[in-house]
């Protein structure tokens, strides 16, 4: 989650902190869970929303002269001293749902098992595999497409889910794709089997898996964020604030008791070297697309600082093909910082390492004016979403995969103005 782009909606935002401030409102989440907060913070643009996202709290909704962060107790104290709190509530266990409403949803074991249906039914197309272990050591789980024995052969596309431990439909987005694509390929469906035939997909659907498991357990969801590293007086590091590009800058705690804590040092988690090693080693990966929730964004680099990609073509490439995914799934394509600065993120790393082109998906809901929005549920939107979301969202990873060869073709149209070569890519 990054935050939401709705521009018109802050008389509901507005109707639901009243609603919540009522008696009902007042009831805390049991202590052993954290007890979060949404906060509503004056701030017009994104300079002052990145000094917000600099007190640790997570950015959940950007609305005209406002936003609204989610924290805990000590960001809250963090939030009072820093005068731009406007007002704050506590999360209730009315707004969370339980698990036992969202079964389609899968939980670890679920989708270790779903992933080795699909592999054991399709040899000579779908391998599974690992990147590596968690913290805790859970594999996290590869899924490789490829017609070819060498999977390295071919230009790739390496899709990402649940980096954050409370984005569960970003994880079914990616066990769906991987289902789907094969499906596609087996039915001879005219786009897809010629496709796989040229491409490889990788497919890591769940880079949290210590997160995901903590956020479900016990029934009952405690938008729990991060990874479960024991930082002594907390747990937790927000394995996207923990990439080695511009790690450290702003929009990244330094305190282990933020929801945005950065970690130690760059790569400190087992996950993210997971990823990091992995993307290393794979040069034929070409495009990188994280999907996390909420709010229906199409984000690219940079997170880190407001300056756009420096190399004119690279920045056209991001931003031409972010715009043209944003037609079929009706997402706002944008710069990640034009909404606040975050530094440490896997796409800024992606393409700031390695020239990836790299996007970051922010799944439904999003917000609308017609909508009675609980912002409770933004990140437990309930299972009836998996399917529309997944819907909307085949067409923008086709067209990645389309054009993994080259994703500069894109700007060919007017490569000589960005002073394209296709020799030399
Ligand atoms: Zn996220």
């Amino acid at each position: 989650m990054k935050s939401l782009s709705a521009i018109t909606i802050g008389l509901l935002l507005l109707t639901s902190f009243a609603n919540a401030n009522t008696a009902a409102g007042k009831q805390q989440i049991s202590k052993s869970k954290s007890t979060y907060h949404w906060m509503k913070f004056n701030a017009a643009d994104k300079y002052a929303r990145s000094k917000v996202a600099d007190l640790g709290v997570t950015i959940e909704a950007v609305v005209e002269d406002y936003v609204m962060g989610l924290g805990t107790e000590d960001d809250l104290k963090a939030a009072k001293a820093s005068g731009l709190l406007e007002t704050s509530f506590p999360l209730t266990p009315k707004m969370l749902d339980f698990p036992a409403y969202d079964s389609n949803f899968h939980n670890y074991d679920e989708l270790t098992t779903e992933l080795e249906k699909l592999a054991a039914a399709n040899p000579g197309l779908v391998r599974l595999s690992s990147i590596g272990k968690s913290l805790e050591g859970r594999e996290l789980h590869l899924i490789t497409l490829s017609t070819d024995g060498d999977d390295m052969s071919r230009p790739a596309v390496f899709f990402m889910g649940g980096h954050h431990a409370r984005e569960h439909l970003s994880v079914e987005m990616a066990l769906k794709l991987s289902q789907y694509l094969v499906q596609q390929y087996k039915s001879d469906n005219p786009r897809v089997t010629p496709l796989l035939a040229n491409r490889t997909v990788y497919i890591v659907p769940l880079v949290n898996p210590d997160g995901a498991e903590f956020d479900v357990s016990a029934g009952d969801y405690k938008l729990w964020r991060k990874n479960r590293r024991n930082n002594g007086s907390a747990y937790g590091v927000d394995l996207n604030r923990n990439y080695g590009f511009g790690w450290g800058g702003g929009g990244a705690s330094t305190s282990p008791s933020n929801d945005t804590y950065r970690g130690p040092s760059a790569f400190s988690e087992p996950e993210t070297q997971a990823v990091k090693q992995f993307i290393d080693t794979h040069d034929n990966i070409n495009i990188v697309l994280t999907y996390h929730t909420f709010s229906a964004l199409i984000l690219y680099p940079w997170g880190q600082k407001y300056e756009h990609i420096e190399t004119e073509k690279d920045y056209m490439v991001h931003k031409t093909m972010a715009e043209t995914m944003a037609r079929w799934n009706g997402y706002t394509p944008q710069q990640s910082s034009e909404l606040y600065i975050a530094s440490g993120d896997t796409t800024d790393w992606a393409y700031g390492v390695h020239g990836i082109i790299s996007f970051t998906f922010e799944l439904d809901p999003g917000m609308s004016p017609d909508k009675n929005f609980d912002p409770g549920k933004g990140f437990y939107p309930g299972q009836k979403l998996i399917e529309p979301t997944f819907r909307k969202n085949v067409e923008p990873a086709l067209y990645l995969l389309e054009h993994s060869d080259n994703p500069y073709r894109v700007i060919e149209s007017t490569s000589t103005a960005y002073g394209f070569r296709a020799d030399i890519l």
